[in-house]
């Protein structure tokens, strides 16, 4: 009997473990627009201390450990494979028992029996069932000089580069929980530090106190970045707040200022929330008929490795019942 076909869009922990899961029961591809799987777990330069079954391993290890599962596994997969569109079926097929809590979108267009996933490269890829994977990425700022100092002064992350950074006068952008560890862990090596955001603290209380004691910290709120200025290397910050437009010095800029969803090749097509998280029930089910969504990008209610994994799990299981399987 021919299996039915799933394509899963994405090779974080969500997809891979979903492409883990479907491997006996579909003939699954799996693709993703990086060299290589991982998805955030990439940027993960310690060891998830809330991991259960895997100590000691950073990021880049559990990475490693993923890539090697695929390869183990005969699930074809596909890397610099960018999706870049989805067409879901556009009319309700005959027959179809499918149904998910999301009311669909009114997309229109061309009737499909199956779902397809228009790629960066030209190709149109059909599939039974989609699942879509495709996690965030970091908030940038949106202001001149950003891209250009980009490793060059600018950062991510405190806990990756804070000894490179020991004893230096950094800035830090961002009024949550991420700004205020990353303004703590520098101070604990001896760095200056100005904690920039342009409205109050969101940070937890914890945080907020530790970091009202620390006095390398000094706390800068209401206060808007406008543009990164140097010539090699980044050497001030363009900032704007109630006291004016003025440039501070500092010898690097950490941005820890929240995450956007990846699902711009997608949301066209299946309903999401204001911030552009994919809207899908606890199966995973979305809007659109055969179409599921699993880990970060449907905004799960804790942004966490074990949970984009459980839930990859979870709607390939449904994706198999809904195609006719039997448990
Ligand atoms: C610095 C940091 C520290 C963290 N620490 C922890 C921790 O200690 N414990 C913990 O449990 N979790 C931690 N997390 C969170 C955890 O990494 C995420 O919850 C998890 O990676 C989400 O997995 P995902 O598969 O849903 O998405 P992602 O990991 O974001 O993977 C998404 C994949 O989709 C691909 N993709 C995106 N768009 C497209 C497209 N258009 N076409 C094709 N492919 C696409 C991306 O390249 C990526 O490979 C941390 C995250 C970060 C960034």
């Amino acid at each position: 009997m021919t299996k039915p076909r799933l394509l899963i869009v994405g090779a974080g922990p969500a997809g891979v473990s979903a492409a883990l899961w479907a491997r006996d029961r579909f003939d699954a591809v799996l693709i993703d627009r990086d060299e290589r799987p991982g998805g955030q777990l990439l940027g993960i330069h310690f060891a998830p201390p809330d991991l259960a079954v895997s100590e000691n391993r950073d990021g880049a290890a559990l990475a490693g450990i993923t890539a090697r599962q695929l390869d183990r596994s005969g699930v074809a997969t596909r890397f610099g494979c960018p999706a870049a569109a989805l067409e879901p079926p556009a009319v309700a097929e005959a027959g179809s028992t499918f149904e998910s809590g999301i009311e669909p979108l009114r997309t229109g267009g061309i009737p499909l029996a199956r779902p397809r996933v228009r790629t960066g490269n030209g190709e149109a890829l059909e599939a039974d069932a989609v699942l879509i994977a495709t996690g965030l990425r970091r908030r940038k700022l949106a202001v001149p000089g950003e891209d250009t100092f980009e490793s060059r002064g600018v950062s991510t992350s405190a806990s990756r580069d804070r000894r490179a950074l020991a004893g230096r006068d950094v800035i830090v952008i961002g009024g949550g929980d991420g700004a205020y560890e990353s303004a703590l862990l520098l101070a604990e090596v001896g760095c200056r530090v100005l904690l920039v955001m342009r409205s109050r603290p969101r940070a937890r209380r914890g945080f907020r106190a530790r970091v009202a004691a620390e006095p390398s910290i000094e706390l800068m709120p209401k206060t808007h970045v406008r543009a990164l200025l140097g010539a090699d290397r980044l050497s001030a910050v363009r900032l704007e707040g109630p006291h004016g437009t003025f440039d501070r010095e500092c010898e690097a800029l950490i941005v820890k200022i929240g995450a956007v969803p990846n699902t711009e090749w997608c949301a066209a097509a299946v309903r999401t929330d204001r911030d552009g998280f994919i809207r899908s029930d606890r199966r995973g089910r979305t809007s659109a008929a055969r179409v599921w969504a699993a880990g970060d990008v449907a905004r799960p209610a804790l942004f966490a490795i074990s949970v984009a994994e459980s839930s990859g799990a979870l709607a390939v299981q449904d994706a198999w019942l809904e195609l006719g399987g039997t448990t």
